[in-house]
């Protein structure tokens, strides 16, 4: 009899595991913690379409009850393990329940960021990673409040986007010197920057917050290191988010930015994996050890897991690609970007629907597109392929990502 899996944390990867090992037919018992109290679901409509009211919690699901039991696979809502213990091979949960496991795969995720200041308590001081962060906030956007976003990444400016369509009047402060700096190259970052700024929300750059001022509770105005203060009635910090790696680090596995796995995804411990965003895996893509937040990232290590769970030696080695929707723009990038020195626009921006091929030394890494599908998945291709297309290729008068990807 197969061995029986455990997977600490029902998101993204952990879901995904569960259902590709009954996909690949494996028989043993598997059973999923969901450290939370609603049946497993989607993250990326939390800050877009969710926002909204315009599309349901249970269109957010994962799969419905009726799936897991007849893949049985035993989820266990809101059991949350507390402690690996390495030498029994099992893990133990807060009702006090110890649970034995032959592979163990831990999918614990992320937990955002908090400031290094006092605040983050305060009544309309929010963060969004969950449902409840999502309720919450659908609910008081209702009310239009003037509105201070910390944190110009991906999440913050989706959140920004849909407040300023509700009618609010919505401020994203960034202590970078230009938005989404983590994850894409400059010219993606001016062209997304202007369009916001073009629809009316105001971006302040290079602006560090010291402090956030409140009155009876509520936030009040953040307090800037220039002296400044931006008055709000509702603040969301956005400012990145930590691995969960404390159960793996306290069972003595190798913790670095995240969970370390090697190639294949084990941890220090052969028969312990960890995947999605609490893993810090050697990207063959990079050259280095990376940690990656994205779906495509959950999803393509649950998959290499579970084949490896059922007895292959399956190196991870998929193309990462990731996708960012703000208003009107579908933000699409494939390959690693932010490291670019060289980049080249292919199409013309005036359109609004281009891509930025970009490199490194020369190489290939990665393609971000603004409403362009087709060059996305055609980039996509071209990594895939391991294609060294050069700055001469891409600016060729007529070139496109698509009529490369053909040749
Ligand atoms: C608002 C939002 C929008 C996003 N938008 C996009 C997007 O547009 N495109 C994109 O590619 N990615 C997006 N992401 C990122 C993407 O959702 C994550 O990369 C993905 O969910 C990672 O999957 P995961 O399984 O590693 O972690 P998660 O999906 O976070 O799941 C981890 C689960 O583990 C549980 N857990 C933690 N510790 C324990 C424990 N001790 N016991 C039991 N359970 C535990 C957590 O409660 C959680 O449910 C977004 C994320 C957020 C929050």
């Amino acid at each position: 009899m197969p061995e029986p899996v455990v997977i600490i944390g029902a998101g993204q990867a952990g879901v995904q595991t569960a259902f590709s090992l009954r996909d690949m037919d494996y028989s043993g018992e598997i059973t999923l913690l969901n450290g939370e109290n609603f049946l497993p679901y989607q993250r990326p409509p939390l800050s877009k379409s969710y926002l909204k009211n315009s599309v349901t919690d249970s269109s957010l699901i994962f799969r419905n009850e009726q799936l897991y039991e007849s893949k049985q696979i035993e989820i266990m809502q809101a059991s949350t393990a507390i402690k690996i213990n390495r030498q029994t091979k099992s893990v133990s949960l807060t009702t006090g329940e110890e649970l034995p496991y032959g592979k163990l795969v831990i999918a614990t995720g992320a937990r955002n960021r908090i400031l290094p200041f006092d605040g983050g308590e305060l009544k309309n001081v929010f963060q969004l990673r969950g449902l409840e962060d999502a309720k919450r906030l659908r609910l008081e956007l209702q009310k239009k409040p003037k509105i201070a976003v910390i944190g110009g990444g991906f999440i913050g400016l989706e959140f920004a986007s849909i407040a300023k369509e509700l009618g609010a009047q919505v401020t994203i402060v960034e202590a970078a010197s230009r938005v989404m700096a983590r994850a894409v190259c400059p010219t993606l970052s001016d062209y997304v920057q202007k369009v916001h700024l073009a629809r009316g929300i105001e971006i302040l750059l290079a602006q560090k917050i010291v402090a956030i001022n409140s009155s009876s509770d509520f936030a009040t105005d953040l307090q800037m290191h220039d002296g400044s203060k931006l008055p709000c009635e509702l603040v969301l910090v956005s400012v990145g988010i930590i691995p969960n790696s404390e159960l793996a680090e306290a069972a003595g596995l190798t913790v670095s930015n995240g969970i370390q796995v090697d190639a294949t995804l084990h941890t220090s411990d052969p028969d312990i994996f960890a995947i999605g965003d609490c893993a810090c895996f050697p990207s063959d893509f990079s050259g280095r050890n990376i940690r990656l937040e994205s779906v495509q990232n959950a999803v393509d290590q649950a998959k290499t897991v579970a084949e490896n769970i059922c007895g292959t030696s399956t190196e991870y080695g998929s193309i990462p690609w990731f996708w960012s929707d703000q208003s009107d723009l579908k933000i699409q990038i494939a390959g690693l970007t932010s490291n670019a020195d060289t980049t080249v626009v292919s199409g013309d921006p005036a359109t609004g629907k281009f891509s930025v091929c970009c490199f490194t030394n020369n190489r290939f890494v990665g393609v971000e597109s603004i409403n362009h599908p087709a060059d996305h998945m055609a980039a996509r291709r071209l990594l895939a392929a391991g294609r060294k297309i050069t700055v001469q290729d891409i600016s060729h008068p007529g070139a496109t990502l698509k009529s490369l990807a053909k040749s």
